[in-house]
């Protein structure tokens, strides 16, 4: 059961040193009950204190770590349900599904396809992370090959998928220095299975024939000290997985039942077998509710561009505004003869404009002002992006000092500052930009004639 914070107060150090960054002992022990902050931000509770606490104040949602170096990825650790109540930690990763029974050829073009789709996205690599291996009973080529295989695939996490201890154990032989998944559990063998993902330091996947067996199964491995988990949704239906994918996370998270309290796994290449639009729609739909990975077919830019577009918007803190350091940003080799163009510090703004003007081939600098994060439009009714603040901005910055030119193209929604700035910023010539950016490259190209 969750605790209180006077239950937390009690065994506090109660030295009030403000070393966790609360002002008492009293309003860190709040804090550590509502989740707010972790009980390790203290260094003075007694190891005593810290053992009968840790378990009770830890996350309800184990953080499963897969992969190994740059390819590590982080899964589960949420605390809420909502993304309005607080920030979604892990975000949901995709996977792509590679199985044994496809012919070397639909294998090497499924292995092309996973490194295709590669771009970056506000600051933000948009890519598919895992791969996916499952372990058919109409193999054409050998599992062990194709695990090995997969797992030289740079920079992914494998998922392994059979029920079979001993293709298990000589599947990770191969793989188990990139720490991947073994997908594999399930009422028959989790004994034996438990043992070698153990053996190997690898997490475990766990399925059930239904959510009744799966509840158990899982509570049967925890018996067995293993909470290294991954709760397999399953194979059987869509109705089912989405339920499973909801009632254990709010199992977890509401009713603070830890056994539910772990990353779940979406099949939806099973679940929506050759149908590209429905996985896609899956893939969304377990985004939002409640899959820390998803597998489908395969990951295309059709596919890719709204969905990490959609993960992106639920994965970002939205307390936090999604902005990009305010300074002087040179485009294509942009010096201090090249023109100035002002906007806001608001990421999608900046990685929009920025793009255009790479588009467009001319050197340029983009000068972006502290505008509390907001688009253009938002950041001038708050009087955040006004003739006063920019003006301020580049006195602080030295602009004039530092760029020869002074030509300042300002964006076409705030035209009505023109006026204004020419008064504030004297021997500055202010052009009214377009409106838009996608009409930036011509607005340049037509200014250099
Ligand atoms: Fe109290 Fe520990 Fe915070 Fe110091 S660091 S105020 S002892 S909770």
């Amino acid at each position: 059961m969750a605790l209180k914070g006077l239950d937390i107060f009690k065994l506090s150090p109660k030295k009030n040193c403000k070393e966790c960054g609360c002002p008492t002992c009293m309003a860190f022990s709040m804090k550590v009950a509502s989740g707010a902050i972790e009980l390790s931000k203290c260094p003075y509770f007694s190891a005593d204190a810290l053992a009968s606490l840790s378990e009770a104040t830890a996350p309800p949602m184990k953080t499963i770590k897969v992969g190994t170096g740059d390819a590590e990825q982080s899964l589960g650790g949420e605390t809420v349900l909502f993304r309005h109540e607080k920030t979604f930690v892990s975000k949901t990763r995709y996977a792509a599904h590679l199985c044994d029974s496809m012919d070397e050829a639909t294998i090497d073009e499924k292995i092309a396809k996973v490194k295709a789709v590669d771009y970056d996205r506000i600051g933000e690599r948009m890519y598919t992370e895992m791969v996916y291996v499952n372990h058919s009973e109409d193999a054409k080529v050998d599992f062990v090959e194709l695990v090995k295989k997969a797992a030289d695939i740079e920079g992914r996490v494998l998922i392994i998928d059979t029920k079979d201890v001993e293709l298990a154990k000589a599947a990770l032989e191969v793989s188990k220095d990139k720490k991947p998944i073994l997908n594999g559990a399930d009422a028959s063998n989790y004994e034996a299975m438990s043992a070698v993902a153990t053996e190997a330091g690898v997490a475990l996947g766990v399925s059930g024939k239904d959510i009744n067996e799966l509840y158990d199964t899982v509570a049967a491995l925890e018996k067995l000290g293993n909470k290294n988990l991954i709760i397999d949704c399953g194979k059987n239906s869509i109705k089912e997985a989405y339920a499973i994918a909801v009632q254990f996370r709010r199992a977890a998270i509401k009713d603070g039942n830890r056994t539910c309290g772990y990353p779940s796994l979406v099949n939806a290449a099973v679940l929506a077998h050759g149908d590209k639009h429905l996985q896609a729609a899956l893939a969304s739909l377990f985004t939002m509710k409640y899959g820390s990975i998803v597998v489908v077919e395969e990951m295309d830019y059709a596919t890719a561009l709204p969905l990490y577009g959609l993960r992106q918007n639920v994965f970002t803190d939205p307390q936090k505004p999604m902005k990009v350091e305010p300074g002087i940003y040179s485009i294509n080799g942009g010096d201090e003869n090249s023109i100035c163009l002002t906007t806001v510090d608001f990421a999608l703004t900046y990685f929009v404009v920025s793009g255009e003007l790479e588009r467009s081939g001319v050197p340029c600098n983009l000068i972006i002002n502290d505008a509390g994060g907001l688009s253009v439009l938002t950041s001038w009714a708050a009087g955040k992006f006004s003739s006063t603040s920019i003006s301020k901005f580049f006195e602080e910055q030295d602009i004039a000092g530092k760029i020869k030119n002074h030509k300042l193209v300002i964006p076409g929604k705030v035209a009505v500052l023109k006026g204004d700035l020419e008064a504030k910023m004297p021997g500055w010539e202010i052009i009214v930009g377009p409106r838009e950016a996608v009409q930036l490259v011509k607005f340049l190209k037509d200014m250099q004639g």
